[in-house]
């Protein structure tokens, strides 16, 4: 079976299992991902945002834009990388995923990383990165590719959150820069 073949499955199997029911019946849509699934780069944000839930995929909204012109410094374009959320419904009101909603989607959220099978996970927000470095802060550790259990993760800050913030926004630019270099380490 193919790579998007097997997406498809798993995001069959996240209906089926009822995986949050109450944030499924306030969202329009699940937010499975979007770019290649054969992908070397997977790029892992929180939850899907209004216009994500209106379209039907992650980071199409301002912090999405602030995502597209970030990869194009490093000439990339979305549909060289992958991209999804932990959770994959819209939370109500843009509000932050709960403890409980962010680990009922954990599981799936692994076995969307087996199926592509990604060189480097950059993780996008603390939310993020805590899902699989829960022992770092990322105000100590972003920019800086860490190994476990033979995937390589890089936090990093969360476009929305350099959006308007203007050391962070370089902070950000500046980490984006190393993933070419970090890739062919890799
Ligand atoms: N913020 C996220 O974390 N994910 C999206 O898809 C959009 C905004």
């Amino acid at each position: 079976m193919g790579k998007a073949e097997a997406l498809a499955q798993l995001e069959a199997e996240i209906i089926k299992d009822k995986v949050c029911p109450q944030l499924a019946a306030a969202a329009s849509q699940l937010v499975m991902g979007d770019g290649s699934p054969d992908a070397d780069i997977l790029f892992i944000g929180e939850a899907p945002g209004e216009q994500e839930d209106v379209q039907g995929k992650p980071f199409v909204g301002r912090a999405g834009q602030f995502l597209n012109d970030m990869l194009q410094l490093i000439n990339l374009a979305r549909k060289d990388v992958y991209i999804t959320n932990i959770v994959k419904y819209r939370p109500p009101n843009n509000r932050d995923p709960s403890d409980e909603e962010k680990a009922a989607f954990l599981p799936y959220l692994h076995k969307q990383i087996a199926i592509i099978q990604p060189k480097l996970v950059v993780t996008l927000g603390r939310h993020s990165m805590e899902a699989f470095l829960p022992d770092f802060r990322i105000s100590q550790i972003h920019g800086q590719p860490k190994r476990k259990s033979g995937i390589v993760y890089l936090p990093l800050y969360h476009p929305a959150a350099a959006l308007y913030n203007g050391s962070m926004r370089q902070t950000l630019e500046d980490d984006f820069t190393k993933i070419p270099k970090i890739l062919a380490q890799i």
